[in-house]
């Protein structure tokens, strides 16, 4: 699923945290994460348990992995809990 679209929509953080989603700050990209939406199919903690690590504090870390490592584990997730914002503007 892409990580950075809703139904055909760019996200914006607006539109993320109204929806329930928490923010998880990195320098080059946030990723946002929603329990509610999440169905624990682990992708995101097999794809790099480096970033996502259930049980640690927070646990999703943006600046553990470079910026399209991270694009490329959040668009495994397959119900749409994780999402991105990159802050290059692309
Ligand atoms: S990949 Fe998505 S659905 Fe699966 S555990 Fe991670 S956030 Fe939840």
């Amino acid at each position: 699923m892409d990580g950075s679209k809703i139904k055909d929509k760019p996200v914006t953080e607006e539109m993320l945290l109204a929806q329930g989603y928490r923010k998880y700050l990195g320098e080059e990209l946030d990723i946002y994460y929603s329990k509610d939406i999440c169905a624990h199919i682990g992708n995101c903690v097999l794809g790099n348990p480096d970033v996502f690590e259930v049980g640690r504090r927070p646990w999703i870390i943006a600046d553990n992995a470079g910026i399209e490592e991270n694009i490329r584990v959040i668009n495994t997730c397959p119900s749409g809990a994780l999402k991105y914002i990159r802050k290059d503007g692309k």
